[in-house]
């Protein structure tokens, strides 16, 4: 027997709608790429929205299921092409600025869009491959400066569309099952694959990052995403602000440490999002030159990669500022587990709590985590046995785009995540590698991630990546490339191996440092070990023993 339920469609018009009838005095912050500041609120950004679709169906005449593209940095129009896409019943593509070229172009002509909205100062990275860009009608430029020119074709201007249009506009109608976005995984494990997420399941995924056990939003607080809203839809942070009528302060490429602080003073911010690579930055340039006021920032969550329990301690330590731990992946929309402490750990040692809160967490309501062992096994929740990480749930894609291959999918359904992990008895999932990344030594795993974030403590390391390279004895032996906090303050590799000896096996702990200036990074900031392996592998990584 059916319940006897309203249907009611769970799309992104329904976040708009919400955010625009109760919210609708709520503000969005923009820090634009000409550094100037602008603001205005929920209704404005309704009534655009509706102009915008407007535009989109009936200047340009785009039909149900088409793919627009985006490629831009975090500010209101981002946001405006966010809903208004979706509300045109099109789709919102959103293009990784920071793919390779060949990448770019792939994902473009690959996902057929039909029509680019670009930031100004990033449009002569699609100039170079627009005769290439087969599928694409029109280039629309966002942030244009007085005399921009461009070699981009059939251009106009992201005001001049909006103002020929009126804001008297039905949505399209579409069924919550329909597509409302696509993202592209970074490819970091070979080429992009297209994520395609459907109303329903953003609707959903924003409600549950939202709850108390997760994000814990609401209408006090005023959000900093940091995360690029190229980058698996910025967590799904912009639909996600409309429910909870939470204020959001947009960057654009305003992202080095000082702007970043800047930010958080002036617009009293009090949560904020971002992979750990930033706030390690921000946590130094703050100890460089604390603030002169105690800073509204309570918390910040932080996904992408692992964050080190030094990074957590230190933050909280000297500034008050809580680290979340968080993880997630393009494929889960993102959000798969988090990490907060529970009543009953409220009563272990500062130290304990501190382990449990670098854990990557428990699943959020609406997924279901399982770790399976090599023999297909399901791992016991002993916080031991590891295993590669499985996940399904309300917002975790069911294929790729434009792919039929399973291999990324179990017989049962569930998808292979590709991180290798335990899950403990309170259901704390911690990750300990990439399947890729292990290094497997004399027969024996060891963890680079684990290896990382022990380095990473170290008071005179400010990063720290483990790769495995091949030896003839042992198979492969880990190698750290290690970024010192202080040039001049050096510290020797038997010094590290020393200070690794009190957690780690003799056999786990690398005979082989690499004092650089940076890690290579990947496009959204994590630490590109595909590079690292291939600098290794063509020299150019100098052994320091
Ligand atoms: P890509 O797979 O191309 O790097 P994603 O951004 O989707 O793109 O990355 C997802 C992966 O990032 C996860 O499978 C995991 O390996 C890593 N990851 C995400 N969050 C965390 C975290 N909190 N700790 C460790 N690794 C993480």
């Amino acid at each position: 027997m059916k319940g006897q339920i309203m249907s009611y469609p769970l799309t992104t018009n329904a976040i708009l709608e919400y955010g625009n009838r109760v919210f609708p005095d709520q503000s969005i912050i923009s820090h634009l790429p000409n550094k100037t500041r602008h603001q205005y609120t929920f209704a404005d950004l309704y009534k655009r929205c509706k102009k915008l679709s407007n535009a989109l169906v009936n200047t340009f005449g785009v039909k149900p299921g088409d793919m627009i593209g985006t490629f831009a940095w975090n500010h209101y129009q981002h946001v405006e092409l966010y809903y208004a896409i979706p509300g045109a019943a099109a789709i919102c593509h959103t293009i990784n600025i920071r793919l390779s070229e060949q990448q770019i172009e792939f994902i473009i002509n690959n996902s057929e869009d039909k029509i680019i909205f670009v930031d100004a100062s990033i449009a002569p990275m699609l100039e170079k491959m627009a005769s290439l860009l087969v599928t694409v009608e029109h280039f629309v430029i966002i942030n244009a400066s007085d005399g921009f020119t461009t070699t981009l074709p059939n251009t106009i201007q992201y005001e001049d569309l909006l103002k020929e249009v009126s804001d008297d506009f039905e949505w399209i109608v579409v069924d919550e099952n329909d597509a409302c976005a696509m993202c592209y995984t970074s490819g970091t494990t070979g080429q992009p694959k297209g994520a395609l997420y459907s109303h329903r399941s953003t609707y959903l995924h924003a409600l549950s990052i939202m709850s108390p056990n997760a994000g814990c939003y609401d209408a006090n607080d005023t959000i900093l995403l940091i995360v690029p809203q190229f980058h698996v839809m910025a967590w799904g942070f912009p639909y996600m602000c409309l429910l909870a009528g939470a204020a959001m302060v947009l960057p654009s490429l305003n992202l080095q440490a000082d702007a970043i602080i800047e930010m958080l003073i002036n617009e009293k911010i009090n949560k904020a999002n971002g992979v750990p690579t930033i706030w390690l930055g921000v946590y130094e340039a703050l100890k460089k030159n604390p603030p002169k006021e105690k800073l509204a920032l309570q918390e910040y969550l932080v996904g992408g990669s692992a964050l080190p329990q030094s990074l957590i301690e230190g933050f909280e330590r000297d500034f008050g500022v809580r680290g979340v731990h968080a993880w997630g992946m393009t494929e889960t929309s993102p959000l798969g587990s988090i990490s907060r402490l529970q009543p009953k750990h409220k009563k272990l040692s500062v130290e304990a709590q501190l382990k449990i809160r670098a854990k990557q967490g428990i699943e959020i309501p609406g997924v279901e985590l399982r770790v399976v062992q090599e023999d297909g096994t399901i791992a016991p929740r002993d916080g031991k046995t590891v295993g590669e990480l499985e996940i399904k749930g309300a917002w975790v894609i069911d294929s790729y785009y434009k792919t039929t291959s399973r291999e990324k999918f179990s017989d049962d359904g569930w998808f292979k995540t590709g991180d290798v992990s335990t899950i403990d008895a309170d259901g704390f999932m911690e990750i300990t590698d990439r399947t890729k990344d292990l290094i497997k030594s004399g027969g024996e795993w060891i963890s680079s991630v684990a290896l990382e974030i022990a380095i990473m403590a170290h008071d005179k390391v400010m990063e720290a990546a483990v790769i495995a390279i091949p030896n003839k004895k042992w198979v492969e032996r880990p190698l750290a490339g290690v970024v010192l906090r202080d040039k001049d303050k050096k510290v020797t590799p038997e010094e590290l191996i020393a200070f690794l000896s009190k957690n780690f096996a003799k056999y786990q702990i690398p005979e082989h440092y690499v004092f650089l200036d940076e890690i290579p990074k990947t496009s959204v900031g994590k630490f590109n070990k595909k590079e690292m392996r291939r600098l290794y592998a063509e020299g150019k990584l100098s052994r320091s023993t």
